[in-house]
């Protein structure tokens, strides 16, 4: 059996562990003679699996006791209108750093909902940067301030946050969730689709500070309610199942074989430096990001001539590097080099690139 590197955007690659383990446990999970997939949500055996991964998610990522940990669905996506739709709802007015597409989908979906205003932005220079934030940008009376933490088309990451002083911060965390420790507590509410970093795709995480809920705008359906999922212990309704289990499997692999999210963090360095070092040195391939605002997750680059970024891109993909298509709407190519992308993908990946660079001078 071959695996190829698979530097895929999302979703994208799992620990081969994992896998292992997940394939082991297909047709009997655990003596119960069946595969979680088959599983009532309401058993034994999967009620204790959902509570393993949010008490490994709380450990792992120290979440203090008063933030609700949610399983949730609908990707990032949905959570585009229920961040509006249930934290909107004191001045009805909130404030958007719009730092590439997915920023900028969140903040017209708020629109629907509000008076959402997009107080900075980096389109001005193609979303390769971080746009400098402070305090007195944002207004008192919004109800939060929302950013997209790491820009998984554009390659940048919020390295520091922004400063929004008592106003909830809001932060999509889609394409960096658990890659290194955050301080929970800064923010409001944190979302992640779990297809980047966690599990297979259905499965989107919330970790919502309890004072924001039990707020939502009148018109917000059932389960666009993050309260209605907080009652229920995200078992409202029948949850994505199979990839919670998958985001336990994820959060044990983590904590036991990386040893943490200090450890998670100096391994995703390590990686992407690798990676960076080589681009700053090629005198074919460049990073499109300003150095210090770049993502360890995901790293665009290209070579400047279109014909030889696609040549690049179906050499590749022979060679067992398999997505580095950058996105269909900026081109050129793009690594996404997430927790589960051993460091011998990053390696190996710029050994190719330097012989396809000599092959191309
Ligand atoms: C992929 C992604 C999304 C969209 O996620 P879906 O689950 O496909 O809706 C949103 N935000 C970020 C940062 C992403 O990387």
């Amino acid at each position: 059996m071959a695996r190829v590197y698979n530097f895929s955007a999302g979703p994208s690659m799992l620990p081969e562990s994992v896998l292992k383990k997940a394939a082991a446990e297909m047709l009997d999970y655990e003596g119960t003679g069946q595969s979680v997939m088959e599983m009532s949500h309401r058993s034994k055996a999967f009620d204790k699996i959902i509570k393993d991964a949010e008490a490994l998610l709380r450990e792992i990522y120290n979440i203090p006791d008063n933030y609700k940990v949610l399983f949730l669905q609908g990707g990032g996506s949905t959570q585009f209108a229920m961040v509006a739709l249930n934290l909107m709802n004191k001045n009805k007015k909130a404030d958007y750093i719009i730092t590439g597409q997915w920023a900028k989908k969140a903040y017209q979906e708020a629109q629907k909902f509000g008076d959402a205003k997009a107080v900075a932005s980096s389109a001005d220079k193609t979303f390769t940067y971080i746009p400098k934030t402070d305090k007195s940008m944002f207004r008192e009376d919004a109800d939060y301030v929302y950013i997209c933490m790491n820009n998984t088309i554009y390659g940048t990451v919020y390295h520091e946050l922004p400063d929004t002083g008592d106003i909830p911060l809001v932060a999509d965390i889609s394409s960096c969730i658990c890659s290194e420790p955050l301080d929970i507590s800064k923010f409001g509410l944190l979302f992640a689709g779990a297809q980047k970093n966690m599990a297979g795709a259905g499965l989107t995480i919330a970790i919502v500070r309890e004072d924001l809920l039990g707020n939502a705008m009148d018109i917000t359906p059932t389960m666009l309610d993050y309260k209605i999922h907080a009652d229920a212990d995200s078992l409202y309704n029948t949850p994505p199942c199979y990839s919670i289990y998958v985001a336990k499997l994820v959060l044990e692999w983590i904590k036991n074989e990386v040893g943490g999210l200090e450890k998670m963090k100096e391994l995703n360095e390590k990686k992407a430096k690798i990676l960076y070092d080589f681009l700053d040195s090629s005198e074919l391939f460049k990073g499109t990001v300003v150095a210090e605002d770049r993502s360890l997750m995901n790293v665009p680059f290209v070579t400047g001539d279109a014909d030889l970024d696609a040549k690049f891109v179906k050499e590749s993909t022979e060679a067992g590097f398999v997505n580095l298509k950058g996105h269909r709407t900026v081109g050129g190519m793009r690594a996404s080099i997430y927790n589960a992308m051993p460091i011998e993908g990053v390696e190996k990946l710029v050994e190719f690139m330097k012989k396809f660079e000599a092959e191309n001078k």
